[in-house]
């Protein structure tokens, strides 16, 4: 089997029915930037910008992270990587930014973390933008903020990284050729105001981890429960199908960060609710190829609307019937 992904590498992932699926990874650290060439995707669809923090003792300086993007961007080449700012608390604490908060915090997942800590903490997300954006002088730059819950959360991000921008320009500094914006879909209540985000944002990435958890109210970090949401259940594939279908016609790209993405069955039910980007562990990379070229996209989104029609439907048996049929 590696042998065979290996020879997937140089294989662009185009459907049966010839349309060109993106196949990103995700990644948090400096060496995990390698997997680009060894499976051959098409970018970073996620760089989960915590993980520095997460290692370090104290808050990481902007030199530092500055050194860590332009490595990143360095290692990635002409791919593009879509760098989420810091989402620190819910499973992922930070003493030395949460101590004085963490007793206050009884569901951390749905506490002060991520967008809402680094709103607040503004000193810590404007030294992340002038971080990134120095990083990614004279290239592009893709920027993700994650747990946007109102779009008002993603106006006010964005203008800190306005704000250092501006600032970089009166020094006359060189600056990215473009910077791209983009919001994560985790918390569910966003997905009800997509007609005032969209015109916003240039992409939107969906973080089905999260998003589950804030749809079952269910822990992802409880292995109690692990086990009895199903990725595969209607409610969240019509949740997904709704997002999916609100954005035709619009002039956003959207994919799908979550660890879904990365599994056979999901990943096909995935294609056939119409999502064409799927940014998946790097493992995962070769094998999700190898599926995307036996699908005919025609055909997987029409089974799968007359699964979702009836929620009684066994979406787990129902898929892997339809693989097997087809030798995926
Ligand atoms: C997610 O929530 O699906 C996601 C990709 O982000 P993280 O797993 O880092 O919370
Ligand atoms: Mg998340």
């Amino acid at each position: 089997k590696q042998a065979a992904y290996a020879k997937l590498r140089d294989v662009e992932p185009f459907t049966r029915c010839g349309t060109r699926i993106q196949v990103m990874i995700n990644a948090g650290l400096r060496d995990d930037i390698s997997a680009l060439a060894m499976t051959g995707a098409d970018g970073v669809g996620l760089f989960r910008t915590e993980f520095q923090f997460l290692v370090s003792a104290t808050l990481p300086q902007r030199e530092r992270q500055t050194r860590l993007y332009r490595d990143v961007l360095d290692a990635a080449g002409d791919k593009p990587v879509i760098f989420r700012t810091v989402d620190i608390g819910g499973d992922k604490a930070v003493p030395y930014l949460q101590s004085e908060h963490a007793e206050h915090d009884e569901n951390p997942a749905m506490g002060w973390r991520a967008l809402r800590l680094a709103l607040e903490r503004e000193g810590l997300l404007k030294v992340q933008a002038r971080a990134l954006l120095e990083a990614a002088a004279g290239r592009d730059l893709y920027v993700m903020f994650p747990m946007v819950s109102e779009p008002w959360e993603f106006d006010a991000a964005k203008q800190v990284f306005e704000d250092q921008l501006n600032h970089l320009r009166t020094k006359k500094k060189l600056l990215p050729d473009s910077i791209r914006f983009g919001a994560m879909l985790e918390v569910p209540a966003l997905a009800e105001v997509l007609d005032i985000l969209l015109p916003r944002i240039h992409f939107l990435s969906v973080g089905t981890n999260d998003l589950t958890q804030f749809l079952f109210a269910a822990d992802r970090a409880n292995p109690k429960l692990a086990e009895r949401y199903d990725w595969l259940s209607p409610s969240i594939l019509r949740f997904l199908r709704r997002v999916s279908l609100a954005m035709v016609g619009q002039q956003v790209e959207l994919g799908i960060c979550g660890e879904m993405g990365g599994r056979r069955l999901e990943a096909l039910a995935l294609l056939g609710i119409g999502f064409r980007r799927l940014s998946i562990t790097p493992a995962a990379v070769g094998p999700i190829k190898e599926l995307v070229r036996k699908v005919d996209l025609g055909e997987i989104t029409s089974a799968m609307n007359g699964w979702l029609s009836d929620p009684t439907v066994n979406l787990r048996k129902e898929l892997q019937a339809w693989a097997d049929q087809r030798g995926i």
